[in-house]
């Protein structure tokens, strides 16, 4: 995709999570949008930087660059959610556009993506940008709600088999 393409997935998904992370829709959901959404658009952006440095497609779009950017807040407590707008950038170019991405870079230049992208030029590509997007957030409901019900069950569970 294009920067185009990647800034619409980063706002409407930061939009998305912010409602989802905050479903009042007051100014609260707001906050959370903003709070969300500047990392997330500028790590968007970030993989595409090595069209002029390095590869494109290679040196900044592989697994590494991602653990890097989860790893980040861990280590220095700054950086929160970039690693979202580098995941998406990844999703939209696998599933989004014709051609894949280097997912194992440096150890392997092998590009991988799936056969439902359209080329990054075409009429059709802002449509696809939010069908994956919509896909995006499908996902992150289903983490988001379903995990800590599951996490909570299987604890309960646990707590259940301890004392029963
Ligand atoms: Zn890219």
């Amino acid at each position: 995709m294009n920067k185009k393409g990647h800034v619409l997935n980063a706002v409407l998904l930061s939009i998305g999570l912010g409602y989802l992370l905050e479903p009042s829709g007051t100014e609260e959901t707001f906050v959370t949008i903003l709070m969300i959404g500047v990392p997330v658009t500028l790590g968007a952006l970030f993989p595409d930087v090595d069209t002029e440095f390095g590869k494109h497609r290679k040196t900044l779009h592989n697994l590494p660059i991602l653990v890097a950017f989860v790893g980040f807040p861990y280590f220095f407590e700054n950086l929160e959610y970039v690693w979202i707008g580098i995941l998406t950038h990844y999703v939209l170019d696998v599933a989004g556009s014709k051609r894949g991405i280097a997912l194992f870079y440096p150890l392997w230049s092998e590009e991988f993506g799936l056969p439902v992208g359209v080329a990054v030029k075409s009429r059709m590509a802002d449509l696809v940008t939010v069908v994956v997007t919509g896909v995006e957030l499908v996902v992150a409901a289903i983490i988001i709600y379903r995990i800590p019900q599951a996490s909570l069950e299987l604890g309960g569970q646990a707590i259940g088999t301890v004392l029963g």
